[in-house]
């Protein structure tokens, strides 16, 4: 994969329900130049997801088609469901505009093996976990079992916070947002710096 310089790759990973989908949301409302990448699932919609909007939602056997052709950068197995980013959403969608991918540490992982892409890795926490379970309840998307896995997922995830290039605890978010867009900012002025020279 090559792009434009001048466009970045923004990676945005957390345990579940730190609150990465709102800020990711909201980081493309004011940047209209940044796309959030479209991943595929075999996970069932909730009732406010919408097909090819928050997910391209997909059977096991077509995911399964799409690993076998080689059609994903990366891709991984959470909560029982597949998740994955498509090569060629990314390549046409990097010509124009800066990306936001919301994925976790596999994804990263995987990502980070293709040493052209420009990425910058930001993992967002919650300042302990008791806050993280108040805010998995809170936000009601979840039945009780999968709240637990959710939860009980945390310890795992954040053993690789060292993958990432920013840490951001995430226990307000305006200030969190703030944290982010600054992270961005000064990237993306680099990015065209880089290619000014
Ligand atoms: P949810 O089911 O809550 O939408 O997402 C569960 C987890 O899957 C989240 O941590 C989210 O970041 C991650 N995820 C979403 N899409 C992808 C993807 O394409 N690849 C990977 N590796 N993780 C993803």
């Amino acid at each position: 994969m090559s792009h434009d310089e001048v466009n970045i790759m923004v990676i945005l990973s957390s345990p579940s329900g730190v609150g990465k989908t709102t800020l990711t949301k909201k980081i493309q409302q004011k940047y209209q130049s940044f796309k959030i990448s479209v991943s595929h699932t075999t996970r069932l919609p909730r009732s406010n997801e919408v097909d090819g909007v928050d997910y391209h939602f997909v059977s096991q056997k077509k995911f399964e088609d799409l690993i076998k052709e080689n059609k994903f950068y990366e891709y991984a197995k959470i909560f029982d469901n597949y998740y994955g980013t498509l090569k060629k959403d990314v390549d046409d969608t990097i010509l124009k505009n800066d990306i936001l991918f919301d994925i976790d540490w596999q994804g990263t992982k995987q990502l980070s093996k293709y040493d052209n892409l420009k990425l910058i890795k930001i993992y967002l926490i919650t300042e302990n976990k008791e806050e993280l379970k108040k805010r998995l309840v809170k936000r009601n998307q979840n039945s009780i079992k999968e709240i637990a896995k959710r939860f009980n997922s945390f310890d795992d995830d954040i053993k690789h916070w060292n993958d990432y290039d920013y840490i951001i605890i995430n226990k307000n978010l305006e200030v969190c947002f703030k944290q982010i867009e600054s992270i961005i900012l000064n990237n993306k002025k680099k990015s065209i710096f880089t290619q000014l020279n």
